[in-house]
């Protein structure tokens, strides 16, 4: 695997490698790399001629300055991982490259998506995750960009950015990838002590008893029992959601036929977690 720290460097072996019709999957991280990202690292090789992962902890995207000091590192793990899964190149930009002094940022037209669910609770955030995928597109030039659906409306998020830009890449959308006990996989959970850890699947299990419960109709009730399951446990909850998997706005009544999902964020303790179910 070769990594590549400079924006110049890139492009430069860009020019004398990567020519013609050969394609190139990109996998965006943030380090502290699980079986999750390994998962996208892995089918991005297995689907393109050369496979290209970036590690950047993004400062735009955190609205929460202890979230993203407190953000794990674990960088020379994540090189033997991405090394092990056959990972070509490793992107590993500095954020003064990335976000020159001065430079005037841009507003991504996101509508909606921008301000329910996440957006509601994390504001910015979107316009951070855009600001820096966008960048990233731009230097990387993939042909393939591999996203995980455990950031399910991020996922939509992205693909609204992109049919804003300009960019020519086709989003591939990988499966969420869990622990044994059905806890998703997040680099976060590095953060978890030994009693937050075990009460972690909570929130897996708390979307499970929505999936088993539900029938056509309201779903106001079913997301407070959700939200009580989990209260009791000892979590804080920010929302759990029932929406139209496609475009996540809300489903308070359901017919029975349309695709739903179940999206949830809460808090144990200062650790946010969040998932999200497919439902039918
Ligand atoms: P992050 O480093 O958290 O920014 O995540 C980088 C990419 O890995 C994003 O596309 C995430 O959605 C994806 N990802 C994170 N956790 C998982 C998981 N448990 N399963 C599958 N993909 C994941």
């Amino acid at each position: 695997m070769i990594i590549i720290k400079h924006i110049a460097g890139y492009k430069e072996y860009r020019a004398s490698n990567i020519k013609g019709d050969i394609t190139v999957g990109f996998t965006p991280t943030m380090g502290a790399l699980h079986a999750g990202h390994i998962s996208l690292v892995t089918r991005s090789k297995s689907e393109n001629d050369i496979s290209v992962a970036s590690i950047f902890i993004n400062p735009t995207q955190f609205n929460n300055p202890k979230d993203f000091e407190k953000y794990p590192v674990t960088i020379e793990k994540d090189i033997e991982m991405l090394e092990a899964a056959g990972c070509d190149i490793l992107f590993l930009p500095y954020a003064e490259e990335i976000y020159p002094r001065g430079e005037k940022q841009k507003h991504y037209p996101l509508g909606y998506l921008e301000n329910i669910l996440e957006g509601e609770y994390r504001p910015g955030h979107f316009q951070g995750v855009c600001l820096v995928v966008d960048k990233l597109l731009r230097i990387i030039n993939p042909t393939e960009l591999y996203l995980g659906l455990k950031d399910n409306q991020q996922c939509m998020v992205i693909k609204k950015m992109i049919s804003l830009t300009s960019h020519n890449v086709s989003l591939k959308l990988c499966e969420t990838i869990r622990e044994p006990d059905g806890l998703a996989m997040s680099s976060r959970n590095l953060r978890l002590n030994e009693t937050e850890r075990k009460r972690a699947p909570g929130v897996i299990n708390a979307l499970q008893k929505i999936k088993t419960s539900l029938t056509p109709g309201y779903t106001e009730s079913l997301i407070q029992k959700a939200i009580t399951f989990l209260q009791e446990q000892g979590f804080k909850v920010d929302y759990i959601s029932i929406a139209d998997a496609i475009t996540l706005e809300p489903v308070s009544t359901w017919d029975g036929n349309k695709k739903i999902t179940v999206l949830a964020a809460a808090w144990l303790n200062d650790i946010r977690l969040i998932d999200n179910l497919p439902l039918n």
